[in-house]
């Protein structure tokens, strides 16, 4: 049953192990971590996990839930998807009878898993693949190796795959839809996209098979392009995903560095050399999907481009991605050959000492640009600044960019307040502006705000409780859910006399689900706000928010006055005209000392 699934996923996969797959996250109090928010921007961590609710929750935008939200909204899922993933992590065997939890992505991940164990298995053991066997053999790729990444060929066919996954009973369409066949441009129909050509499955963060990559095996020839890759389909956003991360992660985080290489084979070659921590970006620049998919493991990335990255805008505007997301960036450069995979080959060892030594990008930039150009030429220094003020425009970081205007001063024998000038002219700031956040955070009542920090209070420290249950009437909270648990609270410590959150919980009612999550949240961010409570802190603390709170209760409570005096006036009933008028001025001397 689907539901016995959810459950024992739930009860395999702690949220706390899930969520820092994702990003970095910090301790904060027992069992409880902190984290950057990964759903709106921000400096300072309000985003919580709680092991022992199993739950998360930002307390600056609002998200929250439990592991299956968390991928959703992550990764961008629907919950069948979802679903995959964690059972997945989970080694949970899905029943799959349910159509509720199969959609139409997870239909196309069944047929590109399909179509890559087909072109797999030609490859390892079919008479027609002795060539191809050959030049693996010569590119020294292992057995192995190609069993890891289920390296596989696409015979010289037209329709192989499309009869293949047609038998396994998967519709035309949908075939297409997973990128695997082209429409034929006269007639109906379709023909395989992939012929003759090595091909080599790329998979998602969860290691799930997207698409493909295929490279030429034949003849050089004009109508042959060297790579096909696969369309951007259903399943395969090609700005979210990286060749090899699902087996560099691992690495990436414990090396503490992502590196990233152009090719398909420079990463194999890498990864069959030991040198794990590398992806391969598919000599695209890279996204700032592909940035964050980094930035989970690592804040430190190093490229090993085949070209002069100076010279190439693409690469230069995926650094640019990463700075912008603040990433380390270094470059590797690749001495005595023509890319990574021929310099594994002369060597692992030399593959190693590029890596270690690559250099910082605005190093590499500097060395690079400063080298071919004649400083004694006006001319040239005007170019040489342009260029590199463009760069130094773009860091994040306003000490690091102070150092490098210093040392381009010094290199151009330029003043630095000249070249500063000319940079402010340039500039564009990163980083978030208002209308980037999201709305919840930018309309979020204050005063809910204050509400909810209070009963979160008296239920995390049930010491505040008689003083809150006796000065927070109910009236002083305005949202509906948050009356609702704090009528709920209210009356528990009047039956009990006492509180503990446990069977508070416990005591909710079954159907008030939403009573039970809120509760949850409300605790957790009592003990992310005082993570260690000092009693005269929260005392302080809960004085301020009862007072803000019937601040703006009196005030409410002035504004309906005033409207029944206007009335009364106008009907000309003088004797309540002044009854409320009374009332006004007196509510009206109390707000005055609130406010004192
Ligand atoms: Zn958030």
């Amino acid at each position: 049953m689907p539901t016995d699934n959810i459950e024992e996923i739930k009860s395999k996969v702690d949220v706390v192990d899930l969520v820092q797959e994702y990003i970095q996250i910090k301790p904060a109090g027992t069992n409880n971590f902190k984290a950057n928010c990964p759903f709106h921007h921000e400096k300072t961590p309000s985003f919580m996990v709680s092991r022992d609710k199993q739950i998360w929750h930002c307390f600056g935008c609002g998200e929250g839930g439990d592991i299956f939200s968390f991928v959703m909204k992550m990764e961008g899922l629907e919950f069948p998807e979802a679903l995959r993933v964690l059972a997945k992590k989970a080694g949970v065997e899905l029943q799959y009878r349910d159509p509720a939890l199969n959609n139409q992505k997870t239909k196309l991940q069944d047929i590109c898993r399909y179509a890559a164990e087909f072109y797999h298995k030609i490859l390892i053991d079919h008479p027609k693949a002795q060539p191809v066997r050959d030049y693996l053999k010569k590119r020294q790729v292992k057995d192995d190796t190609v069993e890891t990444w289920m390296i596989g060929f696409a015979p010289d066919a037209w329709e192989t795959l499309h009869d293949f996954l047609i038998k396994k009973g998967f519709a035309e369409e949908d075939i297409f839809l997973a990128g695997l066949t082209v429409k034929k441009e006269r007639g109906s129909g379709y023909y395989d996209r992939f012929r003759n050509r090595l091909v080599f499955p790329v998979r998602d963060p969860h290691g799930t098979i997207v698409g493909f990559g295929g490279r030429w095996l034949g003849p050089e020839k004009a109508e042959a392009a060297k790579y096909v890759n696969s369309p951007q389909t259903l399943i395969y956003d090609k700005s979210y995903i990286l060749y090899g991360y699902d087996l560099a992660k691992q690495a990436i985080k414990q090396e503490k560095l992502a590196v990233v290489v152009e090719g398909y084979m420079d990463c194999i070659a890498s990864h069959q050399a030991g040198v794990e921590n590398v992806v391969a970006s598919s000599g695209t620049a890279l996204t700032l999907g592909q940035v964050k998919l980094i930035k989970r493991m690592t804040t430190n990335v190093a490229f090993a481009f085949d070209q002069d990255i100076a010279g190439d805008t693409a690469s230069r505007r995926g650094i640019e991605v990463a700075w912008q997301e603040e990433m380390n960036t270094k470059v590797i450069r690749i001495a005595g050959a023509k890319d990574p995979d021929e310099l594994v080959k002369k060597g692992a060892e030399l593959w190693r000492q590029a890596i270690t030594g690559a250099q910082s990008v605005m190093d590499y930039y500097f060395t690079s640009v400063l080298g071919k150009v004649n400083l004694k030429k006006v001319e040239d220094k005007k170019s040489a600044a342009k260029t590199l003020l463009g760069v130094i425009a773009k860091l994040a970081d306003r000490i690091e960019q102070t150092h490098y205007l210093q040392k381009l001063s010094t290199a151009l024998n330029v003043p630095e307040d000249v070249l500063r000038d000319t940079l402010n002219k340039v500039k564009v700031r990163p980083g978030a502006s208002a209308a980037e956040l999201p709305p919840s955070a930018q309309l979020r009542d204050r005063f809910t705000t204050i509400g909810e920090s209070l009963v979160g209070m008296a239920m995390q420290f049930p010491s505040l409780l008689p003083k809150i249950v006796d000065q927070l009437p109910l009236e002083y909270l305005t949202d509906v859910k948050l009356q609702n648990l704090y009528k709920r609270l209210i009356v528990f410590y009047t039956e009990k006399q006492t509180f503990d959150y446990e069977t508070f919980v416990k005591a909710l009612p079954e159907e008030d689900k939403n009573s039970l999550t809120y509760a949850e949240i409300l605790s957790l961010r009592a003990t992310h706000d005082f993570p260690d409570p000092d009693p005269d802190v929260l005392d302080v603390e809960v004085r301020i928010g009862i007072r803000e709170l019937k601040k703006r209760h009196v005030q409410a409570e002035l504004k309906s006055i005033e409207r029944s005096m206007r009335q009364a006036e106008s009907k000309g009933d003088t004797v309540e005209a002044e009854a409320q008028g009374h009332k006004f001025s007196e509510l009206a001397s109390e707000l005055q000392r609130l406010e004192e």
